[in-house]
């Protein structure tokens, strides 16, 4: 049986971009008769307030959205994910890391952009007593070491992916100096231990996936089939960015009903052959995977709004 889920972090009201994923994920399980999950991400919790997080679950439940168990709330599971840290750190997989960012900044290959930073495994290459007597002053990050082989796995909507972790990713972050554990690890132990075996997300996780495949090597759990969705731009092609007021539900619902922005989305994301209202209950039968677009989704647009 299919179990799929959606997992916002909730550092704002649900968006047209998180609503198009949720619908996805929802649409693609139910429509085989599966099971869907909710997972709130607020690992980061001074971003994301509980209030939050309540809202997204609310906004998801008007919005027609139901679930099959209570959500799991990252910020609660601490011991869980400290749990599989220690099993990878027993396996000799982890090590500190005390790098500072200036640090990690000038290490950085000219060629690198900003978005992209190979670690240079400065601090593998630290003896224990070198590691233990830097602990002394500062508190390391947790590094996992990844291989220098190619992880692959095909996308629902993208084919086949493949990535050397050595080479374009580098040895990343499971454990914050702060103490807040990295979105990768979360992810991948919730989704394991939820017994998530589909995951349906946005285009812009595509790249983490790799990672997330080697944690689940390291950890003995089973890969989900991976669908990534592509963006939702405006009607000119523009990416929708967060902080596009008019696109999140506070202002959405004023303009229109929950049947008309799923209609619209649908009607975007080419599971509808025309802009008309629909709610999720009439979507499920006219879902199906070869429909959806694979190149970026321009959102259309309710004659009232142009
Ligand atoms: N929490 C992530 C987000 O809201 C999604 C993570 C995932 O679906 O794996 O962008």
């Amino acid at each position: 049986m299919i179990t799929g889920r959606f997992a916002p972090t909730p550092s704002g009201r649900l968006h047209l971009g998180n609503i198009l994923c949720a619908m996805l994920a929802y649409l693609s399980a139910r429509s085989r008769g599966g099971r869907f999950l909710v997972r709130i991400e607020d690992l980061d919790v001074p971003r994301c307030p509980r209030r939050l997080g309540e809202q997204v679950l609310k906004d998801l439940r008007f919005l027609g959205f139901d679930w099959d168990e209570e959500p799991l709330w990252q910020s609660e599971r601490g011991d869980v994910y400290r749990h599989y840290l220690d099993e990878m750190t027993r396996q000799g997989l982890v090590y500190p890391c005390f790098c500072t960012r200036a640090q990690l900044m000038a290490s950085r290959a000219p060629n690198q952009g900003d978005t992209q930073t190979v670690y240079n495994g400065a601090c593998a290459r630290l003896s224990a007593e070198e590691a233990a007597r830097m602990a002394q002053t500062r508190a390391p990050a947790l590094r996992l070491r990844v291989p220098d082989r190619e992880m692959a796995f095909t996308d629902g909507l993208y084919g086949s992916q493949r990535e050397n972790l050595a080479r374009d990713c580098g040895d990343f972050i499971l454990r914050r100096s702060d103490g807040l554990y990295g979105y990768q690890l979360a992810v991948v132990v919730d989704d394991a231990l939820s017994g998530v075996n589909e995951v349906v997300r946005g285009r812009d996780i595509l790249s983490a996936t790799p990672r997330q495949i080697y944690l689940q090597e390291c950890l003995g759990f089973p890969t989900p089939s991976y669908i990534h969705i592509p963006l939702l731009t405006d009607a000119d092609g523009r990416r929708l960015a967060k902080r596009d007021r008019d696109l999140d539900l506070t202002e959405l619902s004023r303009r229109h009903s929950v049947e008309e922005i799923l209609g619209m989305l649908a009607f975007s994301a080419g599971i509808l052959e025309e802009c008309r209202p629909a709610s999720l209950r009439q979507l499920i039968p006219v879902f199906d995977w070869g429909k959806v677009r694979r190149e970026d989704m321009r959102l259309a647009r309710w004659e009232a709004d142009e």
